[in-house]
């Protein structure tokens, strides 16, 4: 008997008759003789909706209460498919995270998982139960719903398929497995059998949102065979697994982009030794994750200009600690450019080939779509380009690193 967590997203959720459909999937898992847990996210565009709400009755709502009021998409779909699994006639239960418990940090909005207690649980499945988990929620140190950060959902169900000692976690969505880049974007894109923990990791840090970047990481950490395959058609998906298990290695495995940034730039800040830490030390502590960063080199050796990019969330955060912190920073102006996407390329192949970095501004150049900043790791370039360019940008390097389906 194997135990597995089955994970669907929101549009996999997204209705009454696609619950049921869930319903059925899972009952085909537990007639096979699993023991099964399953994680839900809530009803597609419901936690859009309801970070509107917050937005719209505060500039910087009270983290906690945002938690509160985002968490509850989740609830929803857990209990609609518990009582759908009873239909059925299975044994299931819905679990919050506080209920389980699932506990975090106290970081809310974007709350890291600390531990989870299986035990409750675990003797429920072993008793043939479904367990129901709601997605994206835990509780923190202040005994306070938190959430962890857009996306979740993901999270949640590799953490629990680690604690469990899950045989296999199954990442269900709208699309049918991982691909070299955003099928919704690049028609050509190419369906990956198996991708490693490592190339994901980096695809999913710079935006393909299909798996949540801490999830991958989590399954790297623990080695939890992670899958991710469509909800509404039975085929086989991709694998995130070692790197050993793969045969074919390429060049460059996929193009990711994330719409996700804003580039900030201030302007005439004192070129002297600690500036920046003095800038990105209070906007560490604020949570506010800065991404891209460059600095240019100042003409007369005084000042200069410093730009980066953080997540459109954290703007208003961001503003608000460097504009209280202006008079002592220096700096002259803060402005923002919100129309921006980055685009990278990721691929182990570079660790041993020159000219990728190349192939991509030349890419670029020929298209004429201007680079605003360069970032690179081992494995991955990002660039910061204008956000009308976000579909030719994509589909002209999908081309030019050969990535297209026959
Ligand atoms: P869910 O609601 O199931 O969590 P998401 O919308 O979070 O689904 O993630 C699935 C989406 O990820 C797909 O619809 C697709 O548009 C997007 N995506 C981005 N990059 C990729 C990629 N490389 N492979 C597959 N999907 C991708
Ligand atoms: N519902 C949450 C979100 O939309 C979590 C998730 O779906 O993974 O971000
Ligand atoms: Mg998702």
């Amino acid at each position: 008997m194997a135990r597995i967590v089955m994970k669907f997203g929101g549009t996999s959720v997204g209705d009454i008759d696609r619950i049921k459909n869930v319903a059925n999937r899972v009952k085909r898992e537990v007639d096979a003789g699993n023991q099964v847990a399953v994680v839900l996210s809530a009803m597609s565009g419901v936690t859009n909706q309801l970070v509107a709400w917050c937005n719209q009755m505060a500039k910087l709502p009270d983290p906690r209460e945002y938690d509160t009021v985002v968490a509850t998409g989740e609830q929803v779909t857990i209990g609609l498919l518990a009582i759908g699994l009873q239909e059925l006639g299975l044994e299931a239960r819905s679990w919050c995270g506080w209920q389980i418990p699932i506990r975090s940090n106290g970081v809310h909005g974007k709350a890291r998982i600390d531990s989870i207690d299986t035990a409750r649980m675990s003797a429920a499945m072993a008793q043939g139960q479904v367990a129901v988990v709601a997605g994206f929620q835990a509780v923190g140190p202040d005994e306070r719903i938190s959430t962890l950060g857009r996306g979740g959902s993901d999270t949640s169900a590799v953490a629990l398929a680690a604690a469990l000692g899950a045989d296999r976690c199954d990442i269900y969505t709208d699309v049918d497995g991982i691909y070299t880049t955003d099928p919704r974007i690049v028609a050509k894109a190419r369906k990956l059998h198996r991708i490693t923990y490592e190339e994901m990791l980096e695809l999913a840090s710079v935006g393909a949102k299909v798996l949540q970047t801490r999830s991958v990481e989590m399954a790297m950490k623990h080695r939890v065979r992670v899958q991710v395959l469509s909800s509404f058609e039975d085929k086989p998906g991709t694998l995130v697994c070692d790197e050993d298990e793969i045969v074919e290695k390429e060049l460059v495995s996929g193009i990711a982009y994330s719409r996700d940034e804003t580039k900030v730039t201030l302007t005439r800040v004192p070129d002297r030794p600690g500036v920046a830490a003095s800038i990105f030390g209070p906007l560490a502590d604020a949570s506010v994750n800065v991404d891209m960063i460059v600095q240019n080199v100042s003409e007369d050796g005084r000042f200069t200009d410093l730009t980066f990019t953080v997540a459109h969330t954290d703007l208003e955060r961001a503003r608000e600690v460097l504009n209280a912190a202006q008079s002592s920073l220096g700096f002259e102006r803060l402005s923002d450019d919100p129309d921006v996407v980055k685009v990278s390329v990721i691929g182990v192949g570079m660790r041993s080939h020159a000219g990728i970095a190349q192939k991509m501004f030349q890419t670029l150049a020929q298209e004429g779509i201007n680079i605003q900043v360069i970032s690179t790791s081992e494995i991955k370039i990002s660039v910061l380009i204008a956000e009308k360019y976000t579909e030719l940008a994509l589909r002209a390097l999908h081309t030019a690193y050969g990535l297209d389906a026959a």
